[in-house]
């Protein structure tokens, strides 16, 4: 029986694998592997091996993170992997970007050996981190990080954002991604507020949503359904609660209460899961002093038997390992892997060796864990094979079949991304700038690549600027395409003032100043601030400039809100770009001289001060001041905030009734009108109030948003259907509940009351 399967297994691969490219890409053919079979064949080695996921530079010539240029596999370290430990995952890039040939060499020589080697010629599951496109794909296609992407409140582009990222990961032979992160951004600090949708559960929800339809193939994807040969599996992270630290340094200790955590931090994960994300990877950190990665009430009873999620959990990097060595959870390495997968997880990212699976062949000999719980996780990581297609055909694609990797098309879906986040959050009538004005730029994202992709560009901390790509603009070189009249005077570092002097005088002979500021690129720990403020080198910049009496335009290229209050005033504009990508200068540029208007909108609440950095649902007790008024609340700018050049005005919002039953829906309908003469695209948002809740409730929360694009002179009709589900909040018995009582309906400056009577 067993030697029966594996001749049907080789037999499989060998017929795909003999098959001509075909002339353009199509979808996997349907794959006859039975699961339950080969689970039936493998020893306890080869379960946990496939449980075992090692880092590229396991396999690569040369030492882990001190590889041997150009990065090759190195025979001997794949034959151990493959024959000796059954290893079922890869991941990464060894640190940095390959062009496609590389991936394919790297990613065809593990295949091969996997499926001819391995004694079950089981295919390898590859997994990347494309967090903003192919990032880790020479020349792959960048897009505005998730923030930015969040900003444009439009998730048609968030959806062919990580379509064109799936066809060029797919492009590489790579058919996993660790994307999208779905934790939500609460605290500004926090070093991968970038890599959020912002903060509030409903955006993130709907762009979470929209971004897992792009990866595994929208129209075609059903829950079940495959991802065909141009799509990958999406991977939701970092489930669940990563994002709310204390401190908001990075894998620090969350305290979130069980209200919260489902009111917050749950509903972008249920929308994944709803859409059938497959594959979710764990938080690091810890709630309420448990690591997740040992917390089955997390891992098992809430993800599994209450959310319904039925692909695989992978860890994140090395924290089995940690639950002991930071965590200080378990006794010794071998207790954290009984720990994490009594907890419910199925693949261990270990990464770096493989003590992971060593302990869990003991633990399993031992009796300590069954052979039917590797089974569970095992069954997962095989059934995920298989509807990714790679029991068909695990080879790297042929080149051909992926023209538009890097094509013009996907460079422009790009910069229409960027162009729909970048929100105009300032303007005194300086915006936007004649095509002859004289311009002064300055500041330390004037004229960098590096700054405008931020983390995870060709590298991790995507700082090596060897990586830029010439062949694209940086802010300086973008508007000098639209304007001969710009110089450029850095004026100031990151965080040091730089021939300032030379800035101001230039300054005083220019029309305006174009002032970039930014921060350096990080994510993770490595991000960690002790200061929100904007660093101190360039505000002062600001202030200096602002002494010639020109008018200034601020562009914030930034991983988080940096603090910059005593500067706004001294600014006539603000603009944020968030980190916009390759393409983001093109973008920047022509909503500076008014080619494009700017459209996006803040996905979360720009502080002003440090010790106040509330979002905009919080709760009323919040606004109350020291000298007991209601001011407390004054961000710099709110969440949902961002103008346009065009005069748009809303008309009177009319309700269809003034009550709500149970089980019947009220219409709200509203119109904006553009009195300019450009083009515009607005973004309504509704929000709701509740008078008065068992729970206190917030001061509002966003139920509804829609973009329309709103010709010159013309009105658009915004339509908005409310039933009960509008309304829910988290009660204390933990349910989704809506109380009968008054309810504000609030677009804009407007609020109407119903009232919900069940
Ligand atoms: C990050 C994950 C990432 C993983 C693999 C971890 O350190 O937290 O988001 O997917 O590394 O690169």
């Amino acid at each position: 029986m067993k030697q029966s399967i594996s001749i049907l297994i080789l037999l499989l691969t060998l017929s795909c694998s003999a098959q001509k490219p075909s002339k353009k890409t199509t979808p996997a053919l349907p794959v006859t592997v039975d699961i339950e079979a080969l689970i039936g064949q493998m020893t306890i080695e080869e379960k946990v091996g496939q449980m075992t996921q090692i880092n590229l530079d396991v396999v690569c010539e040369g030492g882990i993170y001190k590889l041997v240029e150009p990065h090759h596999i190195e025979d001997a370290k794949l034959q151990e992997a493959i024959t000796k430990w059954h290893v079922g995952s890869v991941l990464n890039c060894g640190g940095h970007a390959y062009p496609l040939t590389q991936w394919h060499t790297i990613i065809g020589e593990i295949q091969r050996v996997a499926t001819t080697q391995g004694r079950l010629k089981i295919p390898i599951l590859y997994g990347i981190d494309a967090i903003h496109g192919a990032n880790y794909m020479m020349g792959g296609t960048l897009f505005p990080q998730q923030l930015g992407q969040a900003a444009t409140f439009n998730p048609e582009l968030v959806k062919k954002a990580a379509a064109i990222t799936a066809y060029e990961t797919r492009a590489a032979g790579i058919p996993w991604n660790f994307s999208p992160v779905l934790d939500v951004g609460r605290n500004p600090n926090w070093s991968r507020f970038f890599e959020t949708y912002g903060e509030d559960p409903l955006v993130c929800s709907i762009m979470g949503r929209a971004c897992v339809q792009g990866y595994q193939g929208s129209g075609s994807y059903e829950k079940g359904g495959r991802p065909d040969a141009t799509h990958v599996a999406a991977c939701m992270k970092h489930f669940l609660g990563y994002s709310g630290a204390r401190t908001g340094k990075d894998r620090t200790p969350a305290i979130i209460s069980d209200i919260e955590l489902r009111q917050i931090y749950m509903p972008s994960f249920q929308a994944a899961i709803n859409e059938g994300a497959m594959s979710v990877m764990i938080n690091s950190g810890e709630i309420n002093g448990i690591p997740v990665h040992a917390n089955p009430a997390i891992l098992t009873q809430l993800l599994r038997n209450e959310m319904g999620f039925e692909g695989m959990a992978v860890t994140d990097w090395e924290d089995v390992m940690k639950l002991h060595q930071i965590h200080k959870v378990t006794a010794n390495n071998k207790e954290s892997v009984k720990a994490a997968v009594d907890a419910g997880i199925d693949m261990c990212m270990v990464p770096n060796d493989y003590e992971f699976a060593r302990h869990l062949i003991e633990l399993v000999k031992e009796g300590k864990i069954t052979e039917a719980r590797l089974n569970e996780s095992v069954r997962r990581i095989l059934v995920m094979k298989r509807d990714l297609g790679l029991f068909n055909n695990a080879m790297p694609p042929a080149l051909k079949d992926f023209p538009d990797f890097a094509s013009t098309k996907h460079q422009q879906a790009a910069r229409e991304a960027a162009e729909e986040s970048i929100t105009l959050l300032k303007n005194d009538g300086v915006l936007p700038l004649s095509k002859t004005s004289k311009v002064l730029l300055c500041g330390p994202a004037g004229n960098s690549l590096t700054l405008i992709n931020g983390a995870w560009t060709r590298t991790w901390q995507g700082t090596d600027n060897k990586y830029e790509d010439n062949s694209r603009h940086t802010i300086f070189e973008a508007l000098q395409v639209l304007n001969s009249n710009v110089t450029f005077s850095e004026g100031s570092t990151l965080d040091s003032l730089s021939n300032v002097d030379e800035a101001v005088a230039k300054a005083r002979t220019s029309d305006v100043i174009v002032v970039c500021l930014s921060e350096l690129p990080s994510t993770e720990k490595p991000g960690d601030i002790e200061d929100l403020r904007m660093p101190d080198a360039q505000r002062e910049l600001v202030k200096r400039l602002s002494k010639t009496g020109k008018p200034i335009v601020l562009v914030l290229v930034e991983n988080r809100p940096r603090i910059i209050h005593d500067i706004v005033p001294l600014c006539s504009a603000v603009v944020m770009a968030y980190q916009p990508g390759d393409l983001g200068s093109d973008a920047l540029a022509r909503i500076l001289v008014g080619d494009v208007n700017p459209s996006g909108k803040l996905p979360f609440t720009y502080p002003a001060h440090e010790q106040s950095l509330l979002t905009y649902d919080h709760k009323f007790s919040e606004t109350l001041d020291p000298k007991f008024g209601n001011t407390a609340y004054a961000p710099e700018w709110p969440f949902g905030f961002g103008l346009s050049y065009a005069n748009l005005t809303y008309g009177a919002a009319k309700l269809s009734a003034t009550e709500l039953k149970e089980n019947g829906s009220i219409t709200v309908n509203v119109t904006v009108t553009n009195n300019g003469a450009m083009d515009a695209r607005e973004t309504v948002l509704l929000f709701t109030r509740d008078h008065v809740a068992s729970i206190t409730p917030s001061v509002k929360k966003l139920r509804k948003f829609d973009k329309q694009l709103i010709k010159a002179g013309t009105t658009a009709s915004y339509s908005f259907t409310l039933t009960a589900s509008d309304l829910t909040f988290i009660n204390k018995e933990l349910k989704n509940v809506t109380e009968a009582g008054a309810f504000d309906i609030i677009i804009g400056d407007q609020v109407s009351t119903i009232q919900y009577v069940p």
